[in-house]
């Protein structure tokens, strides 16, 4: 009937007004239900049908499910899609709901079960296993500004770990590319949000809420004690928990207490520096092919995520460095203990992030069997690096962290049994010997169980049917049943028999006997397992108490992995320990591209090592060279090996000097983004345009064919002039790949700039590239040899060839394009084909030997002539 909905449709359209944009997974039985476009759009996402179910206002409901049990694989796959979801449960029995009628007098046939959203789930806001991917972080980030300034609070809640910070506004678009939130919070009213930021209103982001929450979360009077925080940071801290709030419907996840990042602490990179340094994914957004995936060899998720995170912000500060260093080194130089090590560390369960879901409210007793494992196997990696006397600086800080919790493991060790299952409403987790009255309930059960079988034993005796048997069932529970044909005998009145139920093939009763034994075990179970859940919340709770100082062992173990990840790295590559200090020298023998030299092996091809020697007086190098002789790959790796020194790794070269970077630059010319709306050219001009404002004399810039995106001369004289201005201005450290041979005259006006290209021979009529690099300018380009080499048609290549002649040759007349920028006509003409055309034309007519040609020989090569003319 159109306009009055059911209750159900009421009930249901309530619940949809407050998930607003989220997707309403309703339960109903055994399905999470979804309905109108929330249902066109899982159902398109997830490729499950798309039905329907009754009227509403006239029309067809769309509707679609999924089973509960296996409601997360479809949630991760939603909440891959972009999507969020919220869950409304039912939050009574049918039972409860048809007392409630009755009580409200409503006739209970028409009652219908309470529901309530539980949760919301959303990208940043997992903690199960199963959605969650154990080698990543999964950070929520909260953002507003507060006068001018921006505070930036982050938290993963997988494992509590939480961050703020503060930045100008032009700095945010940088944060965030470090970051890398996988879910971001904004003021509803702020204008600039992403379309895909989740909102909370603006009063959620008020600094003194937020650091009464701040206070309240982790039962201190004051902040002071975890750092100094600003206005901006707890007005960002204020608005994330108040979305943490919304979010668990007043549950709130794991929160370590609060770290300040100060500002410029780490290697700052914007945005589009990551993305072309692909340093923890690659141009096509996986991991394959990225930094990280060359480099990582932890043996733990929780050192992988720290590793990742170590690659985005690596460090402006020597002392942070060296004792990186000084670590990974000291287990370099002992292959035994390193594997022994790695050995150790390979066995253990990620305890930061099951202390994460216990917290949360969504543990399992497999939880906390990990944390119990876990930390039982930190204090023994704690003892075997603890027997080594003298110890690197950082391990023996962190060291003290990986001992203690003896108490809480014993604990967990008496309680519970060595495999802990992953449902907690099951029961049996609880071992024995731990709860004397548990046990009892068990053996009660026990015993019943043994009666049970007894009776069996007995029944077939009595009555001489061996195929008699006792079995339960959900609906029934315990019953006895026989065959149909042997039935009669158990069917008169004093047979002590009570008659159930008649199946096809059989027939079921009940006894007395049984009924009793039943009820015991029912009783019995029932009681064990609201002990067991007793239980457990206990050991909840305990676990949860102990948060800080098992994240902190959380934190070291995965310190410890990624230091002997880096050192097993390092001499599996042959790496070397890079020398940093605050000099402006980059001095690089040897360097290697981590990446390109990994996917060269097995191919027969071996990576030619080049050196970098950047100083302040020649701290610009131009580099031409043919296409595809290892420009690209030399700016990167060098770039590269400063990101991993000052990361605290081991570097892929002979010998590495770094004087600290403070802003790292990468822009590659005319690279596409088309996706964002922009032009290529706009793009690359707006990425040369913030590294001219931005860079300083700490800063390590590379520069790989800017000004490729426009015309010949513009791009000439762009890349001629952000040449000179890093040169003149920013006094940066750069290294600056072109094709413009013309730029080779910057050497003449700017004196610490220096000349270098890639080699390259032809041999045979065939390209050679060496991959080598070498000083002084480059010759010649390859440009065609190279096009050759990929298979274009030696047609078009000879054709090329003409014009390139032709080109050449109006070049050499007017003195070259670098003296003149100006009055060359390369491209004025439109008929640049044509004129082409007329110079192989005069050649042939100025070759020709009249006289030696007969007159039919001359009136075919006539019309040969005028063939070619036309083209
Ligand atoms: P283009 O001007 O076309 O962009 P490029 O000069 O920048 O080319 P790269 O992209 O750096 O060239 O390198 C092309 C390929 O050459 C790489 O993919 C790699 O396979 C190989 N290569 C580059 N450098 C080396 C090296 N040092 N040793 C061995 N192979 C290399």
């Amino acid at each position: 009937m159109a306009g009055t909905p059911t209750p159900m449709m009421t009930q249901y359209l309530a619940l949809k007004a407050e998930a607003g944009d989220c997707l309403l997974f309703y339960r109903m039985g055994d399905f999470f239900e979804l309905f109108f476009d929330d249902a066109k759009r899982a159902a398109q996402v997830l490729d499950i049908a798309l039905t329907s179910r009754g009227e509403h206002d006239g029309a067809p409901v769309p509707m679609c499910g999924v089973p509960v049990h296996a409601a997360e694989g479809y949630l991760a796959r939603l909440i891959r899609a972009g999507c969020r979801v919220a869950i409304a449960e039912q939050v009574e029995t049918p039972d409860e709901a048809k007392a409630r009628a009755r009580r409200e007098g409503t006739p209970s046939s028409k009652a219908l079960v309470a529901r309530d959203i539980v949760r919301f789930v959303t990208a940043g806001t997992l903690t199960e296993e199963a959605l969650l991917e154990p080698r990543r972080a999964n950070v929520l980030a909260a953002v507003c500004t507060v006068r001018g300034a921006v505070g930036i609070a982050s938290v993963d809640i997988s494992t509590g770990r939480m961050e703020l910070e503060e930045c100008a506004e032009d700095a945010l678009g940088a944060a965030l590319a470090r970051i890398a939130p996988s879910e971001l919070v904004a003021p509803d009213d702020w204008p600039e949000a992403p379309e895909e930021a989740s909102s909370r209103p603006r009063r959620a982001f008020a600094s003194e809420a937020g650091e009464a929450r701040l206070q309240a979360v982790h039962g201190v009077a004051a902040l002071d004690a975890f750092g100094s925080f600003t206005r901006p940071m707890l007005a960002a801290a204020g608005g994330l928990i108040a979305y943490l709030d919304h979010v668990g419907r007043g549950t709130l996840p794991l929160l370590l207490p609060p770290v300040a990042r100060p500002a410029e602490s780490a290697l700052a990179m914007d945005g589009a520096t990551r993305a072309s340094l692909e340093i923890l994914a690659a141009q096509g957004g996986g991991r394959a092919g990225s930094l990280l995936s060359a480099v990582d060899r932890c043996v733990t998720g929780a050192g992988a995520r720290l590793l990742a995170d170590d690659l985005a912000a690596p460090l402006t500060d020597r002392s942070g460095i060296e004792d990186r260093l000084a670590l990974v080194g000291w287990l370099h130089d002992d292959p035994l203990l390193r594997a022994e090590l790695r050995e150790a560390l390979r066995a253990m369960p990620d305890i930061g992030r099951a202390l994460g879901r216990i917290v949360a409210g969504r543990g399992s007793p497999r939880d906390l069997g990990q944390l119990r494992d876990g930390l039982v196997a930190a204090r023994s990696v704690g003892s075997l690096l603890g027997e080594r006397g003298e110890l690197p600086a950082l391990l023996g800080a962190v060291l003290p962290a990986l001992g203690g919790h003896g108490e809480l493991t014993d604990w967990l060790s008496r309680a519970l049994v060595p495999a802990p299952p992953t449902e907690r409403g099951q029961g049996g987790f609880i071992a024995e010997g731990y709860d004397a009255a548990l046990d009892e309930l068990r053996s009660v059960s026990g015993n019943a169980r043994r009666a049970i079988a007894a009776l069996e034993a007995r029944y077939r005796e009595q009555t001489g049917i061996t195929a008699l048997k006792i079995r339960h069932n959900g609906v029934l529970g315990y019953f006895i049943e026989v065959p149909a044909a042997r039935a009669d005998a158990l069917m008169a009145a004093d047979s002590g028999f009570t008659h159930r139920q008649t199946m096809a093939g059989a027939v079921r009763f009940n006894s007395l006997q049984l009924h009793e034994e039943a009820s015991r075990i029912a009783e019995a179970g029932g009681h064990a397992l609201a002990a067991e859940q007793a239980h457990f919340e206990e050991l909840c709770a305990a676990a949860a108490e102990a948060r800080t100082p098992i994240a902190a062992t959380a934190a070291t173990v995965a310190r410890i992995d990624v230091a002997a990840a880096l050192a097993e790295r390092a001499a599996e590559g042959g790496w070397s320990r890079p020398t940093v200090d605050d000099s402006t020298a980059l001095k690089i023998t040897k360097g290697r591209h981590p990446v390109v030299e990994s996917a060269l092996i097995g191919t027969g091809e071996r990576f030619v090592a080049n050196d970098c020697h950047l100083t302040a007086d020649n701290r610009l190098w131009l580099l031409g060279g043919p296409n595809m002789g290892g420009k690209s790959t030399f700016l990167r790796q060098n770039a590269l090996i400063v990101l991993l020194a000052q990361a605290g790794s081991f570097v892929p070269a002979e010998e590495a000097h770094i004087g600290l970077v403070d802003r790292l630059f990468s822009r590659v010319g005319a690279a596409d983004n088309l996706a964002r709306g922009r032009s290529t050219f706009m793009v690359e001009m707006v990425e040369t345009a913030s590294i001219l404002a931005q860079a300083t004399t700490r800063s390590f810039v590379i520069l790989d064919e800017v000004g490729r995106g426009t015309s010949t001369y513009d791009g000439l004289a762009l890349a001629w002039a952000v040449a000179e201005a890093v040169h003149d201005n920013n006094r940066s450290r750069c290294l600056f790949a072109t094709h413009y041979h013309e730029l080779a005259r910057l050497a003449e006006q700017c004196d610490a700039l220096t000349l270098h290209h890639v080699r390259a021979q032809e041999w045979k009529g065939e390209l050679v590239l060496l991959h080598e690099v070498a000083d002084g300018p480059a010759d010649r380009s390859y440009g065609l040899a190279v096009a050759r080499l990929a298979g274009v048609p030696a047609a078009v290549i000879k054709r090329a060839k003409v014009i390139l002649d032709r080109l050449e040759k109006g070049r050499a007349e007017t003195g070259g394009l670098a003296a003149g920028l100006g009055d060359l006509p390369l491209f004025a003409a439109a008929s640049e084909a044509e004129e082409a055309a007329c110079d192989s034309l005069r050649e042939r007519l100025q070759a020709l030997d009249i006289d030696a040609l007969a007159p039919r020989e001359a009136l075919e090569l006539l019309y040969e002539l005028k063939r070619d003319a036309a083209g």
